[in-house]
C-alpha cells in the first residue's frame, strides 16, 4: 500500500486479504474473548510471538482493520484505536505525562483538550504552556525552556489559524521533545503530520474519518514504540473501540477521499462567495489569500479541508436571524459530516467562555462556525443566500 494514493488506501488498507469464507467485506467480530486449541498456541499469542486475539479490550479482528487503514493513511508504523476521539488524546498525553513534566500547547486547541490542559493536567503535577495560537517565536521560546511534549492542533477550531508544522517540529526535536498533532480538521487527505517530522498524529475518527456522524472513535499513529506504549495504557484503562463502531468507520472511511476532496471544493467555492456578500463582514478560511495562515497552510496541505467560519455585519440577532433561516444545514456541533452542519462557537464549542475571553481568541460574538458536506454546492449557496435576504 506504501505507494498507494490516498483514495486507494481508504479503499484498500487493512482490506487485501479475503475475510472468513471469502468475505470481501469486514466481519463485525462480536467476540469478547477468543478460544485456541491448544495451550501452547494460546501462550505464543500471550507473550507476542504469534499473531492473534485473545480479548476485545486489548484487540480485536474487526477493530484492527481499521487501525490498519488509518495506519496507512497516515504512512505510519503502528496504529492503535479508543472509544471516541477524547480517549485518544487524554490516553496519549497520560502516557507519556507525568508528575514533574512541562507540556507546550496552544491556546486555540479543541475545547475538551484544553479542559486536559487547564484542569487535569495541572492537577497531577504537570505544568502547562498554552501559548498565543500563531505566534511560532512564544512556542518555540516555551519549548526551548526544556517540555516533554509539545501539543499542536492546525487548522484550529473555529477561527482555523494555521501553525507551521515543520518549523514547530523542527524546533520541539532540539529540545528533545515529542511532538504530537491532532489532524482532525485536516484529515489524512489534506495534511500528512508524520512526513512533516511529528511522532504521533491523532484523529477524532467520529468527524471526517467515519464521516457520517453516527459513529463515534479515536484513532493515534506513529512509530512502533510509542504507539505500543500508549496501547499498554489504553488496553489497561479500557477505552477501546467496538467492534460494531469500528466496522461503521470502516464503511465510512473508504470514501474519505471522494469526500473530502468534495468538502475542500465546497468550502472553498462557499467561502470565495460568502466573502463577496455585502451581509459579510469577515470570511476565515486557509484557502483564502485574505487569511493569515494561507501561505503556510498552501506549503504544508494538500487541500484546505471543509470547515470555515465567518461573521455576519450586525450583532448576535442577526447570527439568529441567519441561522434560524436556514433549510439545508443542520444547527448542529461537530464536523465532518456528510451534511453541513453550522452553528455559533457562542452556543457551541466556546459556550463556557466569557466574551471577554473569546475576543482574546479572536472569536467575535457575531461569529459562524461552518462544516461544509458533500451536498451539490449550488443548493448549499442558494440556501445560504436566501437566509441571508433575511438578515
Ligand atoms: N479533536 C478535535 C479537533 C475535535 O474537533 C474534537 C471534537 O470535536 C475532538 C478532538 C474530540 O473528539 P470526540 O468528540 O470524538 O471525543
Amino acid at each position: 500500500m506504501k505507494n498507494k494514493k490516498q483514495g486507494t488506501k481508504a479503499v484498500w488498507g487493512g482490506q487485501k486479504e479475503l475475510f472468513y469464507q471469502g468475505a470481501t467485506q469486514v466481519p463485525i467480530v462480536n467476540s469478547v474473548t477468543f478460544g485456541y486449541d491448544n495451550v501452547d498456541d494460546w501462550f505464543d499469542v500471550a507473550i507476542g510471538k504469534k499473531e492473534g486475539h485473545i480479548y476485545s479490550r486489548n484487540t480485536n479482528p474487526t477493530v484492527a482493520v481499521f487501525e490498519e487503514k488509518v495506519r496507512v493513511l497516515e504512512n505510519a508504523e503502528a496504529a492503535t484505536s479508543f472509544s471516541t476521539g477524547m480517549a485518544a488524546i487524554s490516553n496519549t498525553l497520560s502516557t507519556f505525562l507525568s508528575q514533574g513534566d512541562r507540556v507546550v500547547s496552544i491556546k486555540d486547541t479543541y475545547g475538551g483538550t484544553s479542559i486536559i490542559f487547564l484542569e487535569f493536567l495541572p492537577k497531577n503535577g504537570i505544568e502547562v504552556s498554552l501559548c498565543e495560537t500563531t505566534n511560532h517565536e512564544e512556542i518555540e521560546a516555551e519549548v526551548k525552556k526544556g517540555c516533554k511534549l509539545l501539543y499542536l492542533e492546525t487548522p484550529t477550531n473555529p477561527t482555523l489559524k494555521i501553525l507551521d508544522l515543520k518549523r514547530l517540529i523542527k524546533s520541539a526535536h532540539e529540545s528533545g521533545a515529542l511532538v504530537v498533532v491532532d489532524n482532525t480538521f485536516a484529515t489524512p487527505i489534506n495534511q500528512n503530520p508524520l512526513e512533516l517530522g511529528a511522532d504521533i498524529v491523532l484523529h477524532s475518527a467520529t468527524k471526517y474519518l467515519g464521516g457520517h456522524s453516527d459513529a463515534m472513535g479515536g484513532i493515534v499513529c506513529g512509530n512502533k514504540d510509542l504507539i505500543q506504549q500508549i496501547f499498554h495504557y489504553r488496553e489497561i484503562n479500557g477505552a477501546s473501540l467496538h467492534a460494531n463502531t469500528a466496522y461503521m468507520l470502516l464503511r465510512g472511511i473508504q470514501t474519505l477521499e471522494l469526500r473530502v476532496l468534495r468538502q475542500n471544493e465546497n468550502a472553498l467555492k462557499l467561502a470565495e462567495h460568502l466573502e463577496r456578500h455585502e451581509k459579510i463582514e469577515q470570511v476565515f478560511y486557509p484557502g483564502l489569500e485574505s487569511h493569515p495562515g494561507h501561505k503556510i497552510a498552501s506549503e504544508q496541505m494538500t487541500g484546505f479541508g471543509g470547515v470555515f467560519a465567518f461573521s455576519v455585519k450586525g450583532d448576535f440577532d442577526k447570527v439568529k436571524v441567519f441561522l434560524n433561516g436556514l433549510e439545508l444545514a443542520h444547527l448542529a456541533a461537530s464536523l465532518g459530516s456528510v451534511s453541513t452542519l453550522i452553528g455559533p462557537p457562542k452556543v457551541t464549542s466556546h459556550v463556557e467562555a466569557t466574551v471577554e475571553e473569546r475576543k482574546q481568541l479572536g472569536i467575535p460574538e457575531n461569529l459562524i462556525r461552518c462544516a461544509v458536506g458533500i451536498e451539490n454546492l449550488e443548493d448549499i449557496i442558494a440556501d445560504f443566500d436566501q437566509a441571508l435576504l433575511k438578515v
